[in-house]
């Protein structure tokens, strides 16, 4: 049995040809991996029934609870298919068009939005390939063609990703093969949904909706990476489950210099209306090639942990980088040093029910006692998740739930581990059980004090109570 790491911060990663090996995924979990994400705009639907059943065996090896989250493409405006790719030179010109008006003899590159011609005015901005290419638009010829000049000039590949910052485009929340993947996600059984281009919230309502008719209660994700999704942010955060600061598209869509400020509006508000929050891409961007991070991407995570973000994200970094393992002991390391570090934790988070004051009351007991843990009893995991958000400052939180699906859940939730719990019996024997589980792991040892949190085990009706123990 494996000793569970006393780090808080969760880590989310994403496999990929680097890693979809039984071998490695059993190294990564091990190494401390909490959530394996699988990026559907680049999974096959024959890998995700291969790996899904691969990451639960290394859960189940090691004994350690490790979840699985499918992240939807979304809708995703691209240019076409090219014969081959095409050179654009500053201040050239190049033509975007909608319908079937491609021209062989001139600049010309298909877009796969019909609405790019109406939604977007002479002077906006069209940025091709994570931003590296950078077109505005100078006229539009007719309802089909956008007459654009090239301010940044690159090549461009065919079915490349384009951004449009600031524009509201009118495009479905879901599409065709979006649902077709969340389908396969309810079928496989994965424990979270991730939707990319979220903008509003109906689209998380749409997408819970449908995992709910295929009988899937994965919780759902939604990325935030455009300007409109900020405008919506607390609606979209009070649909969700959890929320993603997904910053490669952020960083095009919003001003690059804004994307602190960005992503520390969006863990705060997460954290004060209770829910869990991810800050994904580029932590550890250049160890896709080195075996070391740079010193910026070390605060970059530390910031991200300073932040209290539940948890953080690996992209590329594990499913095509050279050192995918070293990559999550590496995030280990910094996160686990890094909560240590006397940041001065505050937790931001509204306190509004009578459940969330006897919540608040138990953690700062236990914060109060060096060296006291928190050990609470929850169905659903709701009453871990109130423990979660008022981010205790030093106690370790160890969650008991019936439902291994909750405890998949609670993957998420910054500072928990959770474990298995028949509940049944007395209220004194399901407490033993657990305490007699944490020592055998050997996470609590005899003298430690235990703050015991629990809103479940009255038999005749549900009563919060909170005690503090001194373990045997
Ligand atoms: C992102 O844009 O930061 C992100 C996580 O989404 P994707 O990897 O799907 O582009």
């Amino acid at each position: 049995m494996e000793k569970t790491p006393m780090r808080r911060t969760k880590i989310i990663t994403t496999l990929g040809p680097a890693t979809d090996s039984r071998e490695v995924i059993g190294r990564m979990v091990s190494a401390g991996v909490d959530i394996f994400r699988l990026n559907m705009t680049h999974a096959k639907e024959e890998w995700v029934r291969e790996v899904v059943p691969m990451i639960r065996d290394a859960s189940a090896e090691r004994e350690r609870s490790v979840a699985v989250l499918v992240d939807l493409q979304g809708p995703s405006i691209r240019t076409g298919d090219l014969d081959q790719p095409l050179e654009l030179h500053e201040g050239g010109t190049v033509e975007l068009v909608t319908g079937n008006a491609v021209s062989e003899d001139k600049a010309s590159i298909f877009v796969n939005y019909g609405g790019l011609v109406d939604d977007l005015d002479v002077g906006d901005l069209v940025l091709v390939d994570n931003g590296v290419i950078q077109l505005r638009v100078t006229s539009k010829p007719d309802g089909e063609r956008l007459k654009c000049e090239v301010l940044t000039p690159g090549v461009i590949g065919s079915r490349r990703h384009i951004n449009l910052p600031g524009v509201r485009v009118r495009l479905p929340g879901l599409t065709e093969a979006d649902m077709s993947c969340a389908s396969l996600a309810a079928e496989v059984g994965v424990d979270f949904v991730a939707l990319s281009f979220v903008r509003e919230a109906v689209h998380i309502d749409q997408l819970r909706e449908l995992l709910g008719s295929e009988g899937s209660r994965a919780q759902v994700v939604a990325k935030i990476e455009d300007q409109e999704a900020m405008r919506n942010l607390d609606e979209i955060i009070v649909a969700s489950d959890a929320v993603m600061v997904a910053r490669g598209d952020l960083g095009i869509e919003v001003h690059v210099e804004e994307l602190p400020l960005v992503q520390r509006r969006i863990v705060r508000n997460c954290i004060k209306l209770g829910k869990r929050v991810i800050v994904a891409t580029h932590m550890l961007e250049s160890m896709i090639e080195n075996p070391l991070p740079t010193r910026a991407e070390v605060s970059d995570v530390a910031n991200a942990v300073y932040e209290q973000a539940d948890a953080v994200m690996l992209s590329g970094e594990t499913s095509v980088g050279a050192h995918p393992v070293k990559c999550v002991e590496i995030l280990n390391s910094i996160a686990a040093r890094n909560e240590l570090g006397g940041a001065g934790f505050a937790s931001h988070a509204d306190i509004k029910s009578h459940k969330q004051k006897t919540v608040k009351a138990a953690v700062g007991l236990a914060d109060s006692i060096p060296g006291c843990v928190i050990v609470v009893f929850t169905k659903r995991g709701l009453m871990a998740d109130y423990v979660a958000n008022l981010r205790p400052e030093s106690a370790l939180v160890y969650a008991f739930t019936p439902d291994e699906q909750v405890i998949r859940y609670l993957c998420l939730s910054r500072g928990v581990t959770a474990f298995l719990s028949p509940m049944s019996g007395s209220p004194e024997a399901i407490v033993e059980g657990a305490l007699d589980e944490l020592k055998g792991r050997g996470l609590v040892d005899s003298g430690d004090s235990v703050v015991v949190l629990s809103d479940v085990l009255g038999e005749e009706f549900a009563q919060d109570s909170i005690h503090l123990k001194r373990i045997e």
